[in-house]
């Protein structure tokens, strides 16, 4: 197994602690056996999410110390604007507060009610701002992604059949543009080539439909590029975005991922018309179009946050820091989804405890194990994020995966951390049969992941005697 050293010294540390086992268990039940309600001070190691959770480097605080708060023109956007203009090349360069409003800001001016807008998979807020202005997102991933057994290279690639079966169906002037999402984040942090890429390219162009990519991982997305893809290995990081961005007519962005910052977001456009009515209401929302809701220190962390995500050394490390703990997990006997993605590892809980019915949620039940066996937190994605009732017959309708997702913050823990998680998730899995299911105390009508109750089955604890 290959290392992934890391290319960076220890400046500022933050004291974590692993609060006593009587502790944490008298915690998840008080939070209803739901990660979410664990306050953060109580988690050894937060694998929530990789969003926002980025440490920032001595040169990015030195930054935001210089950051120029202006109302006005200040010089963090104008370093903002030119480092954006570098990678990116697009026209227009809009600052929002974070990426889902540059989603609401572009689509309230670029989509109307009933038309399609073709994605290789939305993420939730893409979906979800899509929907609001009543039109329907739609996903045109290949099938290779959508099996989580598949060793394909490029599971985030678009199919060019679905995309072309799409305009036949709904017609051209209902697809105002086509969205690619890279890395694809809801199908696992997996890449789309830059054949695809090229390839979906060609087919907008030919029929004048715009193609705009969702960028909030595209260091991630280049690297497997360069990495995966015949004749790229050469290239530097900077020169295959650049390649990338040009096939296209502008980005939503958001900063959270690799931008390397904790807030913020962009919205880039060739367009002019598309960037003077979104310039319009940025000024209603967001705020004047030099800030767009963030700090003139938060712009500077951005623009240094940019530079920083194109070093080679850096995404070696992060995509290998990843790849290490699929690994480790492996070699524990824990089944995972393959090939491991960008910026997370994903544990298949269907496989790894089929003594759990997915109404009893298997996944809920191992991020609840994980938690009160070693004070990890790491977030479900199945049947209690995705299930449902049918509304017709009542019954319980599982999600087509059971899946908990293990998301690796970027720059913040140590190989001997991972090694530690690796180390938990084995002895849950050495145990399971004991693990027992859940069932839901309390649920809202919608997004109940984020506020639902559970209990182990029947009442009493976790892990049968
Ligand atoms: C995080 C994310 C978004 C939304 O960005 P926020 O900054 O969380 O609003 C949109 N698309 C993808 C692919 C993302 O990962």
């Amino acid at each position: 197994m290959e290392l992934p050293l890391e290319p960076y010294r220890t400046k500022v540390v933050e004291r974590i602690r692993l609060v006593s086992r009587d502790e944490r268990l008298a915690l998840l039940k008080r939070a209803g056996y739901n990660l979410f309600w664990i306050p953060s001070d109580a988690t050894y190691i937060d694998l929530l999410t990789d969003s926002g959770t980025s440490a920032m480097s001595d040169t990015q605080w030195a930054a935001m110390i210089k950051g120029d708060e202006a109302y006005a023109c200040s010089s963090s956007f104008v370093d903002f604007e030119a480092t954006i203009h570098s990678i990116f090349g697009y026209k227009h360069v809009i600052p929002t507060h974070q990426g889902r409003a540059a989603e609401d800001l572009f689509f309230g001016v670029a989509l109307r009610p009933g038309d399609v807008v073709p994605n290789n998979t939305h993420f939730d807020t893409t979906r979800a701002n899509v929907e609001s202005k009543g039109a329907v997102a739609l996903d045109c991933v290949i099938d290779e992604g959508l099996r989580p057994d598949c060793p394909h290279p490029f599971k985030g690639n678009m199919s060019l059949a679905k995309l072309e079966a799409a305009l036949a169906q709904y017609g051209r002037e209902r697809v105002p543009l086509v969205m690619l999402t890279i890395t694809n984040n809801s199908g696992g942090g997996q890449p789309a080539s830059l054949e695809n890429i090229r390839s979906v390219s060609d087919f907008c162009r030919q029929r004048g439909v715009p193609l705009i990519f969702d960028a909030c991982r595209f260091a991630e997305n280049a690297f497997f590029i360069r990495e995966r893809e015949p004749g790229q290995g050469n290239r530097s990081i900077q020169e295959i975005a650049q390649e990338i961005f040009s096939l296209g007519d502008g980005c939503t962005m958001s900063a959270k991922k690799d931008a390397l910052v904790n807030i913020g977001g962009f919205l880039c456009l060739n367009r002019d018309d598309w960037a003077e009515a979104v310039t319009n209401q940025l000024i209603l929302t967001e705020g004047f179009p030099t800030y767009g809701g963030l700090a003139g220190r938060d712009l500077a962390a951005i623009a240094q946050g940019l530079r920083e995500v194109l070093d080679l050394e850096y995404l070696r490390y992060r995509i290998g820091q990843v790849a290490y703990l699929g690994e480790l997990l492996q070699n524990k006997g824990v089944p995972i989804l393959q090939p491991v993605g960008g910026h997370a590892v994903y544990i298949d809980a269907k496989a790894m405890l089929p003594h759990i019915a997915p109404e009893c949620f298997p996944g809920q039940a191992l991020t609840a194990a994980l938690y009160l066996e070693a004070g990890i937190r790491a977030v479900e994605i199945g049947s209690l994020m995705f299930g449902r009732d049918d509304a017709v017959t009542g019954r319980f309708v599982p999600a087509p995966l059971e899946l908990v997702r293990l998301a690796v913050p970027r720059r913040v823990y140590s190989l001997a951390q991972l090694a530690y998680v690796a180390e938990a998730c084995g002895r849950i899995a050495a145990a399971k049969s004991r693990l027992r299911g859940l069932e839901i105390e309390f649920a809202p009508p919608v997004l109940r992941h984020f506020r639902a109750r559970l209990r182990p089955v029947g009442g009493g604890d976790l892990f049968a005697a």
